[in-house]
């Protein structure tokens, strides 16, 4: 048995889909993004329930997990979204006909058109983010050379910069009127159906303009909210998307107990005292398997359904647990690190709130070599 077992719910993914197949109508294709070992929760176990979930497309971010998914799945369409360094050395990988490649310098264009099978071609714009792209005010002459020189073009694409940040979006909006116009532009030199894409998961769920042909959605895919902000706009719009549901758990089991005299020192550093006796865990978790260490003497895990405080540093593979309240517990009882026990739950956004993060980075945190549990 693993150290930590982290178990993949399939209904929470199919109800999370669905949601957003509600939402963004007929028209617009789901993409599930399942970048960086899809958010921590699994490349390949997250592709295959999202793929049997009904996701059109799977996204990415590096050439190398379109590849890993590719050795599986040999039909899924896969939108490479992250610049490929070298991209003139890695022509043998990148001759799919179902890879989707953004690009954002015509060279690449150049180099993507001459393969065969040819990948299709997706041109990032920048339109307000200062990331990857084209510059939206170099369209117009981007659109014309790419018409001269006769290069293959599949589809545009932009990202917001600041959507889940704030809960008054002028600038999200000014980047929309840009894209709008970019897709102009290209139309205007023949480029008359190309997939239109800018939307993730905040866009997709606040505005209805930015379903355009396919949403590219992430974090909400696992069941977790892009930001408060993101829920606080769509009260304020007075819209309702639904519940969100949380895909993954993650639980460990008591590995040692200690009864400690009032005036004890714990871990490393000594930073925590106990002023009566108590009864400590150590959980086999610690920082290596992706607890942040801002967590020390600062947060909770799950016992028995009670909540149970860190006592003391993070370790580097292990953590101990306040259970003096929590008589009953023994060795080889489950902890919940994330997820429910009881009544109790604790979330990526409790983690996020705790060590002063966001729950994109609290998931994709957790070691990708623990194998990963589907549940239904
Ligand atoms: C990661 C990413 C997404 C998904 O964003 P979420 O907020 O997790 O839904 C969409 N588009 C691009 C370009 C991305 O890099």
């Amino acid at each position: 048995m693993q150290s930590s077992q982290i178990y993949l719910s399939r209904s929470a993914f199919s109800h999370n889909i669905a949601l957003f197949r509600k939402l963004i109508g007929p028209k617009s294709k789901f993409t599930a993004i399942v970048k960086s070992n899809a958010y921590g929760h699994g490349l390949l176990a997250t592709a295959s329930i999202a793929l049997d979930a009904g996701a059109d497309y799977l996204g990415v971010n590096s050439i190398e997990e379109a590849v890993s998914i590719r050795r599986v799945f040999s039909k899924a369409t896969i939108l490479i979204m992250g610049s490929i360094p070298n991209l003139a050395e890695r022509k043998a990988e990148l001759a799919d006909e179902n890879f989707w490649v953004l690009v954002s310098r015509v060279e690449e264009l150049e180099i993507l058109a001459k393969l065969s099978p040819t990948p299709k071609i997706h041109l990032k714009v920048d339109t307000g983010m200062s990331r990857l792209g084209i510059p939206y005010q170099n369209a117009e002459v981007i659109a014309k050379e790419i018409a001269e020189k006769k290069l293959p073009l599949s589809g545009i694409a932009t990202h917001f910069a600041s959507t889940e940040d704030f809960t008054e979006h002028s600038h999200s909006m000014l980047q929309l009127g840009r894209f709008q116009e970019t897709i102009d532009t290209f139309a205007k030199h023949g480029f008359i159906d190309l997939i239109c894409h800018c939307a993730s998961s905040a866009s997709a769920m606040l505005f209805s303009e930015a379903r355009m042909d396919l949403v590219r959605v992430g974090i909400s895919l696992y069941g977790l909210w892009p930001s408060l902000e993101t829920k606080l706009s769509l009260s304020l719009m007075k819209k309702d998307v639904g519940m969100l549901k949380p895909a993954l758990t993650w639980k460990t089991q008591i590995q040692h107990i200690q009864n400690l005299n009032p005036g004890t020192f714990v871990g490393y550093g000594s930073t925590f005292k106990t002023t009566h006796d108590t009864r400590l865990a150590v959980v086999p978790v610690g920082y290596y398997e992706g607890l942040d260490r801002k967590l020390s003497n600062n947060g909770y895990m799950l016992v028995h359904g009670e909540r149970a405080k860190i006592l003391g540093r993070i370790c580097m593979n292990m953590t101990m647990l306040d259970i003096t309240h929590i008589p009953d517990a023994k060795i080889g009882d489950d902890v919940v690190i994330l997820g429910k026990s009881g009544n109790e739950v604790i979330s990526a956004d409790d983690h996020a709130t705790w060590t002063g993060t966001i729950n994109y980075e609290v998931v994709t945190k957790i070691l990708g070599s623990f194998p990963r549990i589907i549940e239904d």
